[in-house]
Order: structure tokens, then sequence, then C-alpha cells
């Protein structure tokens, strides 16, 4: 049966964290991963998460099978992140949320779901984009294509191909966005220009599918949504992923949710029956932990505003981050301007770094990183800022 079965090329990501792994030197500095650390480098347990996880163990609930759209008070408080306190567009009934396995989730149900309504699209997606984001689509029976989007020339977007290419599209493309804090690039539009994309989006008659994996981790938690809320403002059908893996440091327990917006709250009904069809024939229903501890959180004040210190935190720490690696690489004598990393969002940065220079950090001096360029500055600390910094001007040298 499995005679002929090829061996699948390994996941650039994962390996590379192989590689770092057994790597023996002492000052090894690991910027290729997806997650965020704290100063001391280590992987938070969030103090909120402690406390939801501690209730949930004195309430010694037991472990039923949950809804197969997941726990109700968790999809009303994803739609609040996503919408705000008293939003009409929530009020109308045309929103529907189901809880999903991570983002990752939410794109394949999302996925699978448009391939029942929309057969012949096609997706686009930015060039470049989180890898996963080709894959799922593809996997889902779909074309997917590229629109452009980052300028390695000026390290920031390349507005008006991006435009021109959206304008070209047929109807009912599906188009994914990255809502805020772009990954890998950390280049995000400006909403001036998220302004004239939503024009198009509409005019073109295109299937908006917003990806929010990082809200929290550029301005803040209502200012990450700005996007979301904008294409809601425009009376747009759309499909918004959003992940809670990195703003409640929850990776492992796979909390996510996907959310749809529909014309008329009737609608809304026949659509979440369909979509459960999906889920019930991907995984039958979500688990119970990570939707519980996020769904205590959420709809707890106390908790609540612990977490988005908590959130604040990491917000800062990262762009702190960035100020500081710019200084550095000042320190260490580099002529090159790296002040775009200032403006950039999120976790990620393009760094502008070339594959060649990412090996000789690598193989040098221990600094890992994509061979993009792509730097996770949340795995950057006070501990290891100074060698990456000098590692980076030895390898521009
Ligand atoms: N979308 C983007 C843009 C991401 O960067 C990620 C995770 N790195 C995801 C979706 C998936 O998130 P999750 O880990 O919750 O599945």
């Amino acid at each position: 049966l499995f005679e002929s079965v090829e061996l699948a090329p390994r996941d650039p990501i994962l390996g590379l964290n192989e590689q770092y792994n057994a790597d023996t030197r002492a000052g090894k500095v690991n910027l290729g991963v997806g997650v965020y650390y704290d100063d001391q480098g280590r992987l938070p347990l969030l103090q909120a998460v402690r406390k939801a996880e501690m209730a949930r163990i004195e309430a010694a609930a037991a472990r039923g099978y949950l809804p197969i759209e997941g726990i109700p008070g968790y999809n009303k408080a994803a739609q609040t992140l996503l919408f705000g306190q008293g939003s009409e567009l929530l009020a109308s009934g045309r929103v529907l949320t189901a809880q999903s396995l991570g983002g990752t989730g939410a794109l394949k149900i999302g996925a699978d779901f448009l391939k029942q309504l929309l057969p012949e699209s096609k997706v686009v997606i930015s060039d470049p984009s989180w890898e996963n984001h080709r894959a799922l689509f593809e996997r889902a029976g779909f074309t997917v294509d590229t629109y452009p989007y980052y300028d390695a020339e000026s390290h920031g977007l390349n507005f008006s191909g991006m435009l021109q290419s959206l304008q070209a599209l047929p109807p009912q493309t599906i188009v994914l966005f990255h809502a805020c804090c772009h990954n890998p690039t950390g280049v995000d539009p400006t909403f001036e220009q998220w302004q004239q994309i939503v024009e198009v989006v509409k005019a073109k008659n295109l299937v908006p599918f917003l990806d929010i994996a990082y809200q929290g981790f550029g301005d803040g938690l209502e200012e990450d949504a700005s996007v979301v809320r904008l294409f809601a403002q425009h009376d747009l059908t759309m499909l918004i992923s959003s992940s809670f893996s990195k703003s409640f440091s929850l990776y492992g327990e796979r909390v996510g949710a996907l959310t749809l917006v529909s014309s008329s709250k009737e609608e809304s009904t026949r659509v979440l029956s369909q979509l459960k069809r999906v889920i019930r024939t991907n995984y039958s229903n979500p688990p119970t932990h990570g939707g519980t501890v996020v769904s205590t959180i959420l709809n707890t004040p106390e908790l609540y505003t612990l977490w988005t210190e908590e959130l604040a935190g990491m917000r800062d720490r990262i762009r702190a981050m960035r100020t500081q690696l710019v200084q550095k690489l000042k320190d260490h004598g580099i002529q090159q301007d790296f002040d775009f990393v200032l403006k950039q969002r999120g976790m990620f940065s393009y760094s502008g770094l070339t594959a060649a220079q990412v090996d000789r950090l690598r193989d040098e001096y221990g600094v890992y990183a994509v061979s993009s360029g792509r730097i996770c500055v949340a795995a950057l600390n006070s501990g290891n800022l100074d060698h990456v910094a000098a590692s980076i001007a030895k390898v521009l040298a």
C-alpha cells in the first residue's frame, strides 16, 4: 500500500529548529521561530491563563462534547474582539462564529466551505505570505496565486503593484489579507491604503478572507481590529480567521475562531448550518480546555483586564526590542539605514539580510534566521541582543 509513497520535503522552519537544537555552541540564538519569548528567553504562561486554569480545575467540570461550533461564550467574545463592544453589526445577527483548532483550523474550515460555495474561484495571497496559506488553500482544492506585496528596495509595501493586481482580478476571487502584523514581513498597509484596498474589493466584487493571528501585537487590541471593522463598515460579506495562539500564549491548545459576516440574520442561520457540516466531517467538534480558558478570561472582567495588561507587556517588549536592535546596529558601526524595522509591526521583521548572510550568521555566529531574512523580533532579549547586532554587523561589513 505505502510502497510508492515519496518522502515529503522537510518544513524549512521546523528543519531550522532541529538544526538549532543540535547546535552545541553556548551563545546560539534562534530568531527563526514564530513564537513570543519573554526577556529571559522563555515561552510565557500568562497569569490570566494560570488563574483561569486554576478555576477550571477547582470546578472539576466533566469533559463532555462541545457543540459543533464550540463554546457560545467563546464565540461571542471572539466576535467582540473583532467588532468591538456595542457593535451594530453584532446586534444585527449577521455575524456567526465557530471555535476552531487555532487560526490554521479556521482557515481550513473556511477554505473547505468556500470550495463548496465557489468551486471555480481562485485564491490570491500576498507575496510573500505565511507559508501555510498556499498549502492550506491548495489542499482544499483551490488554485493559489499571489498579489504583489513586499517591496525589497524600500523594505516596505508595493502598494501600487498590490492595488493594480487586485483591480485586475475576476469577480469572486478569494483574497487573503493579513489584517494586522503581516507574517513574514512585518509590513502593513496604512489605514488610508486599506481604505483604497477595501474600495477595490467592493467594486470588483472580491471575496475577502481576513487572517488576524496577531491582534494586540501591533498597536493595541482595538487598533489592530480597525481593518476588520473597516471592511465591515463597507457592508462586505467576508470570512475572518482569528488565532489566539500568540495573544494568549496558548500555542499548543489550538485556540482560534472562524467568523463569517453574512448579509442577513436569516442568511446566517443557513450559513452556520452548512459550516457545521464542514466541521462535523473534519473533526466533529472542538476540544474543551483551551476554549474554556480563553472564554473564561474574555468573559471575566478581572481576568480580561489582567490579560490586556499582559498582552500590552508583550507588545511593548517587542517594540522595545525593535528600537534597541536599530540602536545597537548603529553602535556596532553599521552604515545602512535600519529604521524600517521601527515601522514594521508584530513579531516579525524582514531584515533585508540575504540568504548568504543568513547562512553566515548561523554558521559563524550561531544566530539562526529564516533564509528569506525573516527574524522573530519577539525572540530578541536583553541577553542576546548585543550578540545578534554584533553578528549582523560582521556579516554586513
Ligand atoms: N495565520 C498567520 C498569519 C500565522 O502567522 C499563523 C501562525 N503562525 C496562523 C495563521 C496560524 O495560527 P495557529 O497557530 O493558531 O494555527
